[in-house]
């Protein structure tokens, strides 16, 4: 692969390091060889270099969506349309939202949650360049109890020894982490509600210590707040959706809330770009009472990724930006929604070679009109997309 040395008005290493201005990133095959002045790579860097100039651009790391279904379409009902389509209908669609997704700047997702591990072999194909998208961490078949959230994915599991065939058969198709559903989901309005236990809490720290036997995380499902209590007392590694969920309502607990942020556990609070008709439909109480649960846990120091969803009814393949428009909307500076987009999900990941552009790390890199650090709309105007060093078409 030849080498590309790339210029802009800006060079973002990580959100919270001051940008280069008049930067560059020099990219060799997959990796980063340097980053610095544009004046000083340009000097160094001989004929032979390809220059892509970006006036008017800023250089970023690529962004990471923590939370989303290739296998599901994003229709108001995704779990007919998943238990429908043939195995090769659901892998070819699953490659057409992959590629969608790494078009709008998204060079990392983590799936929490598929059918048959296709995800694993979409993994397999993009990590090859035999398909275009983002690299994939997968959970492939998530653990639920019997008759419970998205049990029709496969995963029920309602003894000890089926939870720990099941995380045998998830490391055997290749899983890259565990997804326990500890709560029940609206998806499955069938199974338990959102706010109730799937799992006593001895079966959730089952869960969790299995999956270290094979030095997994787990990424737990959990919408109720004592739940969520649970999640943290077995040792998850991301908490997904987090929203506080009671029987009668919504209640921030602050010693859970604490004990997140003490044990380095991160919250995906999972929201799609369309939240604003999300929050229509909780209402105006309970859409407030929910925003103000993601700010109190913001105020316990509790460290956020991006997550959308993507699948799930309204959370659409390629609408990333909106999903950080909410947290910016609630009072979050550009510059923490860009660590939720970057260095933060590369750490919850356990990716060190993300998250951020430096010498030596993978050459996932967005180029974007303008500045994302005063106007997160810059990243709906991407010019370019570089995914392990191979450049695709921005949407
Ligand atoms: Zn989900």
């Amino acid at each position: 692969m030849t080498k590309v040395l790339i210029t802009a008005d800006r060079v973002i290493t990580k959100p919270a390091d001051p940008a280069i201005e008049d930067g560059a990133v020099l990219v060799d095959g997959e990796a980063i060889l340097a980053v610095g002045s544009a004046a000083e790579l340009d000097a160094v860097a001989d004929a032979s270099v390809t220059r892509l100039r970006c006036p008017g651009a800023t250089v970023m790391p690529g962004l990471i969506d923590g939370h989303v279904h290739l296998a599901f379409d994003a229709s108001e009902d995704p779990v007919r349309a998943v238990a429908q389509a043939s195995r090769d209908e659901l892998a070819g669609a699953m490659r057409a939202r992959a590629e969608r997704m790494l078009a709008t700047g998204v060079t990392t997702v983590r799936d929490l949650g598929d059918r048959d591990a296709l995800t694993v072999e979409l993994r397999t194909a993009i990590a090859s360049g035999a398909a275009v998208g983002p690299r994939i961490l997968a959970a492939t078949t998530p653990l639920t109890s019997r008759g419970g959230h998205c049990g029709f994915l496969g995963g029920e599991v309602a003894t000890d020894d089926e939870v720990r065939s099941q995380i045998a058969r998830n490391v055997a198709a290749g899983a890259d982490l565990i997804k326990v559903m500890a709560s029940g989901g609206a998806l499955t309005p069938t199974g338990p509600r959102m706010w109730e236990r799937q799992f006593p809490p001895d079966r959730l720290k089952l869960i969790v210590d299995e999956a270290a036997r094979y030095g997994l995380g787990v990424a737990a499902h959990a919408h109720g707040t004592d739940v969520i209590a649970d999640c943290v007392a077995a040792g998850v590694r991301t908490v997904e959706h987090c929203s506080w969920r009671t029987v009668d309502g919504i209640s921030h607990d602050p010693r859970t809330s604490r004990a997140i942020a003490e044990k380095g556990i991160f919250v995906c609070r999972c929201i799609s770009g369309d939240w604003k008709s999300f929050l229509g439909r909780l209402g105006e109480e309970r859409a407030k009472a929910m925003t103000e649960t993601v700010l109190r846990m913001r105020d316990d120091g509790v460290r956020f990724l991006a997550g959308t969803d993507a699948g799930v009814p309204g959370a659409r393949f390629d609408d990333y930006v909106g999903t950080l428009e909410f947290f910016a909307g609630v009072g979050f500076s550009p510059r923490e929604v860009l660590e939720m987009a970057t260095v933060n999900p590369a750490e919850a990941l356990g990716s060190r070679s993300t998250g951020a552009l430096g010498p030596g790390m993978s050459a996932d890199l967005i180029v974007t009109d303008g500045n994302p650090l005063t106007d997160l709309g810059a990243l709906r105007k991407i010019r370019h997309v570089f995914a392990a060093g191979r450049r695709s078409a921005a949407s």
